[in-house]
């Protein structure tokens, strides 16, 4: 259900976008491991790329619930493409929220669709436990000097800029603060892209940061907040990657039905065995409340409600979704399901990685129960 009629047309134009543009190329470009810069200016040129944001910096001006459902809609074909656009908005949140009136100068450029942005908080020995990363910007006039390197950085190579999570104190999560840089810059190399299980269209790659400079004034927010923008932008991407995983369990799904209607067996479509179709009704039950995990977080959001353990909550429920669903759709396949010739492999494959990223399953249920620690408190 979509709030406006404008919100109508847009899942419309999605939906066109994606079957005449995406859905004949993902096939290939996943194989390949081709990560399809290109789709992302098309998305840019479409308007796609900066959906939740004000149309004063640039944006959309679109309710996040909406921009979701665009999300849904290209993941249900091309997973890597719908968690770039999620990491794209991720990027550009930090800018948006916590810029000062003359950064958010840049905004319209970064949402403009031209450039893609990348999110560089993880590193080899802080993953789960961000707050222990260990890059350092050291303040030295009119810039900073970044040493470190950033792991598993998705965009790492392609994006034109990067929000950029370094330690300038050593006073633990107090310490860190929060940057925009430029993607290409002296003193910045790149790893060579990760051999992934899944999303393989989509480059993932080390950050080396080697003397680079920064200058001070794109530092976002104060010396010590980045922590804190660090985690109150991947409430909201949170949401964007819920959405990823229910649009890859509904294409899933339908692959899945699809199949079970073509298919006979002892003489009938192997969907008219009750055995059948209630794994398939209970993949649809899984879908259609992941769906309403996400929706109801994002319509908190969108009233200005507190929304951060829905987030959780949703990305939890929708990914362990597209899990299971992803699962049992290569089941409904059978030997088929188990090619290369037919989907719903890749779509499993697809499925892990959302349980691990921005915060594994484990973590948001860490995140839940402080919520829940915290409303008996009060
Ligand atoms: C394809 C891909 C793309 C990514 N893109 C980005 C990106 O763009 N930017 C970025 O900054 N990062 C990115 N990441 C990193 C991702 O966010 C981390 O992989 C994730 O946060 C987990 O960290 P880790 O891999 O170091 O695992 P660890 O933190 O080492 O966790 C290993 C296991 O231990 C569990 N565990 C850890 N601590 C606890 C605990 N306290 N309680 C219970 N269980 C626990 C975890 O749940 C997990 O199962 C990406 C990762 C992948 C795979």
């Amino acid at each position: 259900m979509l709030p406006t009629p404008e919100a109508e047309d847009l899942i419309a134009l999605t939906r066109e976008l994606v079957s005449k543009e995406l859905a004949p190329r993902a096939a290939p470009a996943e194989e390949a491991a081709a990560f399809p810069r290109d789709i992302f200016r098309l998305l840019g040129r479409s308007g796609l790329l900066g959906l939740p944001y004000p149309e004063e910096d640039g944006g959309g001006g679109q309710p996040y619930e909406v921009y979701l459902q665009v999300l849904e809609e290209i993941a249900s074909v091309w997973a890597s493409v719908a968690v770039g656009l999620s990491v794209h908005t991720l990027a550009c949140y930090p800018l948006s929220a916590f810029g000062d009136e003359e950064q958010r100068k840049q905004l319209p450029e970064l949402l403009g669709g031209e450039l893609l942005g990348g999110y560089a908080l993880s590193e080899a020995h802080a993953g789960s436990d961000a707050g222990a990363l260990s890059t350092r910007a050291v303040a030295e006039d009119d810039h900073y000097l970044v040493n470190g390197t950033k792991t598993w950085i998705t965009h790492g190579g392609e994006a034109d800029f990067y929000v950029l999570f370094a330690r300038t104190s050593d006073d633990g999560g107090k310490g860190i603060s929060c940057f925009l840089t430029e993607g290409q810059m002296p003193g910045l190399t790149f790893g060579p892209p990760e051999r992934k299980m899944g999303l393989t269209g989509s480059t993932t790659a080390q950050l080396h940061f080697d003397n680079a400079r920064v200058p001070a004034e794109w530092r976002l927010g104060d010396e010590g907040q980045g922590f804190p923008i660090a985690l109150s932008a991947l409430d909201s991407g949170r949401l964007g990657i819920a959405a990823c995983a229910v649009g890859l369990a509904q294409g899933a799904l339908d692959h899945a039905v699809r199949y079970a209607t073509e298919r006979e067996q002892f003489g009938r479509p192997i969907i008219a065995n009750q055995g059948l179709a209630f794994l398939l009704a209970d993949m649809a039950a899984a879908v259609e409340s992941a769906r309403a995990t996400y929706l109801d977080a994002a319509r908190r959001k969108d009233r200005g409600l507190p929304f951060g353990r829905q987030a959780s909550i949703a990305k939890l429920v929708a990914t362990d979704a597209a899990m299971k669903v992803t699962i049992d759709a290569v089941q409904v396949l059978g030997g088929y399901g188990y090619t290369r010739d037919f989907p719903v492999e890749r779509y499993m494959r697809e499925a892990k990685v959302m349980q691990i990223f921005e915060g594994t399953n484990q973590i948001q249920r860490m995140v839940i129960g402080r919520h829940l620690a915290k409303s008996v408190a009060k």
